[in-house]
C-alpha cells in the first residue's frame, strides 16, 4: 500500500466503498436515461503530491499544526461555535494589523479577493485613485480600478525602487484623490514601500490609504492605526503560514464611513463588505451572505493562534534574521541583490540579479530536480533578469536558508560559474 493510502485507510472504511444502493433512482418523467458516458470520469484512488519546500514568492509551506486544523470535522457556517471561530478570525487579525478597529475579517478568497474587495468599496464611479505602480501588483489594482471606473492617476517608478515622500506628496496635493494604493511588499521585484507620514499627508487631502500587504504581512513591521492606514489586504499563504484562501482585510472608522456614505451600492454581490461585514457580525446582527469556507477558517484561526504565541516582534526579527543569512551566503557567491537601495529591499521576497551569461532558468530547473525546492525567477517587469527567494512564515528557518544557498551553489557550479 502507498503511503498516503496507509495514512487514509482508517478513514476509507468510513466511506461508501462496497455499498450498492438499490436502483430506486429515477429521471424525472419524460427524460431519457441514457448510457452513462464514463469518459470523463475522475481518476479514482487516494491524491499523491510530491513534497516540496516552497522557498519562491508564495504560497510557502503550511504549518503543519494549520494543516490538521483543516482535518477537523465540519461546522456549519452559522452555527454558534464557528461564528466563535469568525470572532477568534476578527480579534487575531486586529493584533496582526494592530488596530482597534472592529472591521477587520477574512475575505473568503485569495489575494485577489481581497484586493477587489478593497477597490469594489472604496471606489464610486468616477472617484479618483492615485496607484503606486512599482510592479505588477500595483499594475493590477490600476487594472481593476478601471473596472470599478475610477478615474485613476498611475504614477510608476523603475523596476527596484519605492515611491519617496516628497513624490507621493506632490502627487497627492495635485490631485487630491479619494484613494492611494501603495503595495508595501512589492513581490515582482522585491521592494518594501515605506508608509512613513502618509497617513497624515492623507489626511490633508481627503483620502483614503489602501494597502497591500499579501507578501509582508507577520513579516516586516505595520501599524495600521498608527500610521493612519485605512484598508489592508492580505493573504494567508505567505508570512502567515496558511493555506491559499483566505485574505485578511480590515478597514478603518474612515474607510467604513466612506462606505456608508456611497450613492451606488459596489457593483459586486460577492465582494459587498456592507454584506460580509453584515456576516461577521460587524453591525451588530449576523445575517447569511455566503457559505465560509469553514476548513480554511480553522486553517487560519489556527495560524493567527502561532502569531499570538510567536509575537510580532519575534516573527519581525526572525524573518530580518533570515534576510541577513541568506544575503550573506548569496554575496560569497558573488551574487548581487536587484533592489539598489538597502532600505527599499523587502525581506520577505529576496531579488537577485541574474549575473551575464548565467541561465537562471537552469538554476531555478536544477533546484527543484535536485533538491525539491522551490526558487522563482522574475516576473511582470523582471522576468529574465531576478531570481525571487521568498523566506516566509513556517518557511522562514535556517535550515531552509541554507539548502536555498547550496541550491544556489550547485546550480552556479553546474553551469561553471563558480
Ligand atoms: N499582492 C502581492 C504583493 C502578491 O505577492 C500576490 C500574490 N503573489 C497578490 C497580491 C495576489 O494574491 P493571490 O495570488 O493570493 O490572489
Amino acid at each position: 500500500m502507498r503511503n498516503a493510502q496507509k495514512l487514509l485507510a482508517p478513514v476509507l472504511e468510513l466511506g461508501c466503498r462496497g455499498y450498492v444502493a438499490p436502483a430506486r433512482w429515477a429521471a424525472r418523467a419524460a427524460e431519457e436515461v441514457a448510457a452513462l458516458d464514463n469518459s470523463h470520469r475522475a481518476p479514482a484512488g487516494v491524491i499523491e503530491v510530491p513534497s516540496r519546500l516552497l522557498m519562491g514568492p508564495g504560497p510557502a509551506n503550511a504549518h503543519p499544526r494549520i494543516l490538521a486544523a483543516q482535518t477537523l470535522p465540519l461546522l456549519g457556517h452559522m452555527h454558534p461555535p464557528f461564528l466563535k471561530i469568525m470572532d477568534e478570525l476578527s480579534e487575531g487579525l486586529r493584533y496582526t494589523f494592530q488596530t482597534n478597529s472592529k472591521y477587520t475579517l477574512m475575505v473568503s478568497g485569495t489575494g485577489h479577493a481581497g484586493m477587489e474587495a478593497a477597490i469594489a468599496n472604496l471606489v464610486e464611479p468616477g472617484d479618483k485613485v492615485v496607484v503606486g505602480n512599482a510592479g505588477i501588483w500595483g499594475e493590477r489594482v490600476a487594472i481593476l480600478s478601471r473596472r470599478y471606473q475610477a478615474d485613476v492617476v498611475e504614477i510608476k517608478v523603475p523596476a527596484g525602487q519605492t515611491f519617496s515622500y516628497e513624490m507621493l506628496k506632490r502627487t497627492l496635493l495635485e490631485h487630491k484623490p479619494a484613494v492611494l494604493f501603495l503595495c508595501q511588499g512589492e513581490s515582482s521585484t522585491g521592494t518594501h514601500q515605506s508608509l512613513a507620514g502618509l497617513g497624515d499627508l492623507c489626511r490633508q487631502t481627503g483620502t483614503l490609504l489602501l494597502v497591500d500587504t499579501v507578501c509582508s504581512l507577520g513579516g516586516v513591521p505595520l501599524f495600521a492605526d498608527q500610521w493612519g492606514v485605512d484598508c489592508i489586504y492580505s493573504g494567508s499563504q505567505k508570512c502567515l503560514s496558511g493555506p491559499p484562501g483566505a485574505s485578511p482585510f480590515f478597514m478603518s472608522e474612515r474607510a467604513m464611513e466612506k462606505l456608508q456614505r456611497r450613492k451606488t451600492p459596489p457593483a459586486t454581490y460577492n465582494l459587498d463588505m456592507n454584506l460580509i461585514g453584515d456576516y461577521w457580525g460587524w453591525f451588530g446582527k449576523r445575517s447569511y451572505h455566503h457559505t465560509a469556507p469553514v476548513s480554511t477558517f480553522y486553517a487560519m484561526r489556527e495560524a493567527l493562534a502561532l502569531v499570538a504565541e510567536e509575537g510580532l516582534e519575534a516573527m519581525w526579527a526572525r524573518h530580518q534574521e533570515l534576510h541577513h543569512r541568506l544575503w550573506d551566503g548569496l554575496r560569497d557567491m558573488g551574487l548581487k541583490p536587484f533592489v539598489e537601495k538597502n532600505e527599499d529591499r523587502l525581506i520577505t521576497v529576496n531579488t537577485i540579479k541574474v549575473p551575464e551569461g548565467v541561465d537562471w532558468a537552469a538554476v531555478v530547473k536544477n533546484a527543484m530536480d535536485t533538491y525539491s525546492l522551490e526558487i522563482a525567477g522574475g516576473l511582470g517587469p523582471t522576468v529574465g533578469k531576478i531570481w525571487r527567494v521568498g523566506i516566509m512564515g513556517f518557511n522562514a528557518k535556517p535550515q531552509n536558508v541554507d539548502l536555498v544557498l547550496d541550491a544556489f551553489r550547485d546550480g552556479l557550479k553546474r553551469q561553471g560559474k563558480l
